[in-house]
């Protein structure tokens, strides 16, 4: 039997589109403050807004009419003629009041300026109360609570209150950005968590967001094309942040989640990053009204342009133009360029003599096979987070943690002393003869020389050991003098959320304050690491993560992110002795050919290559 649904489950069918947990509702709430011209707007939750959210401002307010139809479904002020794409204001799908009131306790008090008295209404799980006259000043109050009391399907889904805030605090963020000159107000359990003041400009709202050494680290952009304005702000290619969460598109004043538009910012930064960092970005794009499509989404998050092509071009030309006059393109591009170049010549017939006969095997990267190497090693040497290994190739421990050297010069470690009587003669990443450039060591191997990156290298063994420990024990050093470390407010709750975990990692701290942790106790690998750009990092990931249940998945990331600050840096000089300590380490390591990222971690040329490149045989 085919029926017509009753008004009261049409109106829970599509709140779900809308409503989706307490930020979709506040996100809704906000832009009809901003809608309604507010210059200030304060917003209070109560167990991250599950229990009451609450939004008031000091807009136009509504009159009894208004105030009677504005919770009626499909019932809006704002689009005043039938076009759709002619859209002047945040709503227009007159849904967020009526969805709203169909999924919670809801409760309006209002006043617009030429009424004498305030009004309010109730609404209960769709359910319109009688309007009564109540004081207030000009503006609105819209409380809603107990969201989903009367869904408990979709009451399940809401996650912790902390994680409720979150999510709370980044839609404010991204409406703030876009509308500097209006204030905002936060109160979490009442407590005042932020209050962001009216900003003379975007600028000056980006710096009470995001922080205040972006801002002196930035790019301006600057850009029109096809009566399109681009403008905002984006990071330096050395300030960077270890998740992608600080990067606001805001289109025609609205945030927008657009792969489109984050591919853009990734492939402008091509190869000017480090893996895993990523940019910092505030863009504002605004585009005539009729050619972009606003309505493809209930949340209004996702846009469709219909000048693609164009949007693009305009995007990809500014970034591009501003990060190559910052006078930032890194080395690295120029390394990848000559090491191309040199291949080009092997393939392509430079040296018409041997092109053709090239096994392009020779030139290989990481052609060292460690299995064969294995033998030698010692039967315990699998622990080596206890860096206990020793093979006749190296006496002296390579002491990861007490920063990257070698205390005592071992017999073993260098070519003259090296037992030539042995069988193997060459140890299988050879032997250091020189770093170049602070970043590479050159080693001398049986038949060739291998070029080593002792970042990347170094990254490799120090991860390996810190995922071991996590499974099994770890060394922790306690710290003299702790460490204060200031965060944002978010970063210090998810840092606060995820504390029992962080510990079996051996990274220990306590809140400090609003704004900051004190670390206490660390990883001993990590003993000369950059203690306060670890936490922040660290931090930074926990808070994108958001529950702890995700945690596992970012095991990963943290771990990472941990290797690189204990590692010994590109721009490190080293000695021989510890460039040979380092290729040792290598050898015992079974993975130590390709760094965390996947990319090689040393390069090997024959001389039988080397030969042909200078045309010998
Ligand atoms: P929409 O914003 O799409 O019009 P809503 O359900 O969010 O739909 O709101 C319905 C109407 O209620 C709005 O069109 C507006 O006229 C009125 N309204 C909602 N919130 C406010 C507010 N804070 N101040 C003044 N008027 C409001
Ligand atoms: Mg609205």
């Amino acid at each position: 039997m085919i029926r017509l649904l009753p008004p009261h489950l049409i109106n829970q069918i599509s709140a779900g589109e809308v409503i989706e947990r307490p930020s979709s509702a506040l996100k809704e709430l906000i832009e009809n403050a901003i809608d309604a011209e507010a210059k200030n707007i304060e917003i209070t939750l109560i167990e991250g807004g599950k229990r009451l959210l609450s939004i008031s401002d000091d807009g136009k307010g509504m009159n009894k009419e208004e105030l009677f139809l504005s919770v009626e479904r499909h019932a809006t002020s704002k689009l005043p003629t039938d076009d759709l794409f002619n859209i002047n204001f945040l709503g227009f799908r007159g849904e967020a009041l009526a969805s709203i009131g169909a999924v919670s306790h809801l409760k309006i008090t209002t006043k617009a300026e030429a009424e004498e008295t305030g009004l309010s209404l109730e609404v209960n799980a769709g359910k319109k109360s009688e309007i009564t006259p109540t004081a207030h000043a000009k503006g609105t109050l819209i409380q809603m609570r107990d969201l989903f009391y009367n869904l408990p399907a979709r009451l399940k889904f809401l996650k912790s209150d902390i994680s409720e805030l979150l999510a709370s605090k980044e839609v404010i963020y991204k409406i703030a950005l876009a509308y500097p000159e209006v204030s905002f107000t936060l109160f979490n359990e009442k407590k005042k968590l932020f209050f962001f003041p009216k900003a003379p400009s975007l600028k000056e709202r980006a710096r009470d967001i995001i922080d205040a050494s972006f801002m002196e680290n930035t790019l301006d952009i600057n850009a029109t094309r096809d009566g399109m304005i681009l403008k905002g702000f984006i990071s330096i290619p050395t300030y960077t942040r270890a998740t992608s969460k600080d990067q606001y598109f805001i289109v025609n004043g609205r945030a927008i989640k657009d792969k489109m538009l984050y591919g853009i910012l990734k492939a402008a930064y091509q190869g000017l990053l480090f893996q895993g960092r990523f940019p910092i970005a505030v863009l504002y794009l605004d585009i005539p009204h009729q050619e972009i499509d606003m309505n493809v989404h209930p949340a209004k998050t996702e846009v469709r342009f219909q000048k693609e092509a164009s949007v693009r071009g305009l995007l990809i030309g500014a970034l591009k133009q501003a990060l190559a006059t910052a006078g930032h393109r890194t080395s690295t591009t120029l390394g990848i360029g000559a090491l191309e170049s040199l291949s080009k010549n092997i393939e392509h017939n430079s040296y018409p003599s041997y092109s053709s006969s090239r096994d392009p095997s020779s030139f290989s990267r990481n052609s060292f096979n460690p299995s064969s190497f294995q033998r030698q090693s010692s039967p315990q040497g699998t622990n080596i987070f206890e860096d206990s290994v020793n093979t006749e190739f190296r006496q002296t421990p390579l002491d990861l943690e007490n920063g990257f050297s070698v205390k005592t010069p071992s017999p073993f470690m260098s070519e003259e002393d090296y037992p030539s009587s042995k069988e193997n003669a060459f140890p299988p990443l050879g032997f250091a003869k020189a770093q170049i450039q602070k970043t590479y060591i050159i080693s001398q191997t049986q038949d060739g020389f291998i070029l080593v990156d002792q970042h990347a290298s170094h990254e490799r063994l120090t991860y390996e050991k810190l995922q071991k420990a996590y499974t099994e024990q770890i060394k922790t050093q306690l710290l003299l003098i702790p460490e204060v470390v200031d965060l944002t407010e978010s970063e210090v709750e998810a840092l606060q959320h995820h504390k029992e975990e962080m510990q079996k990692l051996g990274f220990s701290y306590d809140r400090f304050g609003q704004n900051a942790v004190m670390v206490r106790e660390i990883p001993a690998l990590l003993r000369q690491s950059d203690i306060k750009a670890l936490t922040k990092d660290i931090a930074e990931i926990l808070e994108e993560t958001k529950t702890a249940f995700a945690l596992k998945e970012r095991i990963k990331d943290i771990l990472a992110s941990m290797s690189c600050h204990g590692s010994i840096r590109a721009g490190r000089e080293l000695s021989l002795n510890d460039m040979n300590a380092l290729l040792r380490e290598m050898e015992q390591n079974n993975f130590a050919g390709e760094c965390i990222h996947g990319r090689p971690t040393y390069i090997e040329l024959k001389l039988k290559d080397i030969e042909k490149l200078f045309n010998r045989s």
